[in-house]
């Protein structure tokens, strides 16, 4: 488990077990849900329309079997059920805001009780942005419901009838994949819910997406050309994990998700002079475009100058020696800011 969310709900758990630290303990909740919808928003902002129904995992153990529109509403459904027909007793999220519409989902349910292919053909029929704009109103109004909450509220059990009222909304589904979620709702205290699903249900979905996402980004840059059009080594980048390189439809380089059709000016520029990257350009050196405006990048020039002097393959080895040699994220840190002085350590390390 991700040691950063796993220490803060460890420290949440222990902060609202105790009156006194209550208070402190909802805003460490709060605050470590923000973390994790930070990541599914990086996703849904990044990721290409067909990320969201792939299975790569299909058939294994665990969350990550799944697909990413799946687990989003997935973790969200479980909470919109659990905070509102359960806790609150009022409409849920999903009816209020008339989401299924707009989500375009032809179940209610939480979808536990999809198995296989009907997990990739229910995720390719969802509105994406219409699902992520549903997860967050569900992710809100909980943060408001558990801030109303009081420590005594913790001890707080379900009645026979708060159940027959889950059973009677009919969002889950009858199949045995699924009922048992009822009783194992029913069963706990509003205590046990902030783990399942408030926190706990949240990080292992969510740690899942990533698994797949990673997954995703490694099986688009499969034979595909690894040096970036601007010069970069997507084998070597810090983001490897996140993006796919420039020349996929993983892209998710910062400083292309924000351009017009996610193509960065390094890109588009070298699509239009009809050129395979920045390296094979008369203007490289003074060029200030795209990637080439920040000064605090120029190792990124350096390694484009040094692909024109000697090739892509030669940098390639050469950022394999430096990375043994060195323990260092962004290539700055080894070539730093000033291009000549760059190049000249990459062309000493050949
Ligand atoms: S700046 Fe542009 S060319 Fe360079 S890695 Fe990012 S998307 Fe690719
Ligand atoms: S002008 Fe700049 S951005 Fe365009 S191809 Fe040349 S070096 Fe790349």
């Amino acid at each position: 488990m991700n040691k950063e969310w796993s220490d803060k709900n460890k420290k949440m758990q222990t902060l609202i077990g105790k009156e006194a630290t209550f208070a402190e303990g909802i805003d460490v909740l709060v605050d470590l849900r923000n973390d994790l919808f930070t990541q599914i928003s990086y996703i849904v902002d990044a990721y290409p329309e067909d990320a969201y129904y792939q299975m790569p995992f299909a058939g294994a153990e665990g969350y990550h079997s799944k697909t990413l529109a799946y687990s989003m509403w997935h973790i969200f459904r479980i909470e919109d059920i659990v905070a509102h027909t359960l806790i609150k007793g009022d409409e849920q999220v999903l009816f209020s805001g008339k989401w299924q519409k707009k989500i375009g989902s032809p179940i209610i349910t939480t979808g536990n009780e999809l198995v296989g292919d009907e997990i990739a053909e229910f995720s390719k029929r969802l509105d994406i942005n219409a699902l992520f704009e549903y997860c967050k109103a569900v992710m809100e109004s909980t943060n408001e419901l558990v801030r109303g909450l009081s420590y005594k509220d913790l001890k707080h059990k379900f009645s026979e009838e708060d159940k027959t009222g889950v059973l009677e909304s009919k969002c889950v589904s009858t199949d045995e994949k699924a009922a048992w979620l009822v009783d194992y709702w029913c069963e706990k205290d509003i205590r046990g819910l902030i783990k399942m699903p408030f926190s706990r249900h949240w990080i292992m979905h969510i740690e899942a997406m990533c698994r797949i996402k990673d997954k995703l980004c490694l099986m688009a840059r499969k034979g595909v050309d690894p040096i970036a059009r601007c010069g970069l080594s997507c084998n070597h980048c810090f983001l490897k994990n996140w993006c796919g390189g420039c020349r996929t439809a993983y892209n998710t380089c910062s400083n292309a998700i924000n351009c017009p059709g996610r193509v960065c000016p390094n890109s588009a520029c070298c699509m239009e002079k009809g050129i395979d990257g920045c390296y094979e350009c008369d203007e490289l050196r003074g060029c200030r475009k795209g990637f080439y405006k920040y000064d605090d990048v120029n190792a990124i020039k350096a390694m484009a100058l040094f692909i024109r002097k000697y090739g892509k393959k030669e940098l390639l080895s050469v950022m394999d020696k430096l990375h043994k040699e060195h323990d260092f994220e962004k290539i700055q840190e080894i070539l730093g800011d000033d291009i000549d002085e760059g190049f000249g350590i990459l062309e000493r390390c050949r």
